[in-house]
């Protein structure tokens, strides 16, 4: 029996609405609206300013797609940062990868680590225990503009660009992004659903050009971030890493013994393929 509906209001005019069976948590953190609720086909949800950010039964899509793609993109990924992801689920599939050292995550807002603990474990399933995680509560953006740490991947997992996120996305972030990867890094970024987030395409596109040879994007299919195909940021120097051959993505796939619900190496080299409406509207 529904107590009621959460109606996510990311947009103007579209919404959707979620039966709320149980409300789990609520607080106003020091940075956003936190709410944790239970509903019968996604599970538990956690949503931020309104915003769903995770749910128990489609968060595999969407973490699995932002770490296996780039880190096995990349081949020998050993230290990995993740900007936002307070849920724990990138963290979960990044330290999958037994060649991966050090992940460090950097999250802005305490309360959603601690709630995610408690009301969502099965989302970091552990991960934050894991002897190589290293959770670092400040703006994402203020770390990486001076840490001394160097990373092979840098993951920002943000909510979108309002709020706290805003600054996840502007030019200044990606340059210093840029500034800690080491060479041949890879940075991928949550990048909204072009069908109703459209503006976000060209937006991080001429930011992140300018701190990167190339900057583009792949797709992943996220149930609860409605509106068609989610567009997952994607930047580099180096132009082969978005095509490295799918005889090599099976070979590092068969070496991580990942067990993935939605990733494949065939889907991994795919998810670049952009549709139409999409490439049109990268500039
Ligand atoms: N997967 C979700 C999505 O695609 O929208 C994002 C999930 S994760 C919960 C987003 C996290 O980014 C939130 O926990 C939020 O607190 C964090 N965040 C927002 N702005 C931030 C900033 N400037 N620095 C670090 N973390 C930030």
């Amino acid at each position: 029996m529904a107590l009621g509906w959460f109606e996510e209001k990311l947009y103007r005019e579209v919404r959707q609405s979620f039966a709320v069976s149980k409300i789990l948590h609520r607080a106003q953190s020091e940075h956003q609206d936190v709410v944790v609720f239970e509903n019968p086909v996604y599970g538990r949800v956690l949503a931020l300013d309104g915003v769903v950010q995770v749910t128990q039964k489609d968060e595999y899509v969407y973490h699995e797609m932002m770490s296996h793609v780039p880190i096995l993109a990349h081949g020998k990924a050993k230290d990995v940062l993740i900007v936002g992801g307070g849920d724990g689920g990138i963290l979960r599939e990044v330290l999958r990868h037994r060649s991966v050292k050090s992940a460090t995550l950097v999250e802005i807002d305490r309360s959603v680590v601690d709630m995610c603990r408690k009301w969502m474990p099965s989302v970091s399933a552990g991960a934050f225990d894991d002897k190589r995680a290293d959770i670092v509560i400040a703006d994402g953006a203020a770390f990486v503009a001076k840490t001394d740490k160097r990373f092979d991947v840098i993951i920002v997992d943000s909510t979108d660009p309002v709020g706290p996120g805003e600054v996840l996305f502007a030019a200044r972030f990606y340059k210093a992004c840029k500034r800690c990867l080491k060479p041949g890094g890879i940075l991928v970024n949550q990048n909204g659903v072009p069908f109703l987030q459209p503006g976000e395409i060209p937006m991080t596109v001429r930011r992140r050009r300018k701190a990167f040879k190339v900057a583009s994007f792949y797709m992943a299919a996220v149930p609860s971030y409605y509106g068609g195909l989610m567009a997952l940021g994607w930047a580099t120097d180096d132009a082969k890493a978005a095509d490295v051959p799918l005889a090599m993505l099976r070979k590092r796939f068969a070496a991580a013994r990942l067990k993935t619900h939605y990733y494949t190496p065939e889907l991994h080299r795919a998810s670049f393929a952009l549709p139409a409406f999409v490439a049109d509207l990268v500039p």
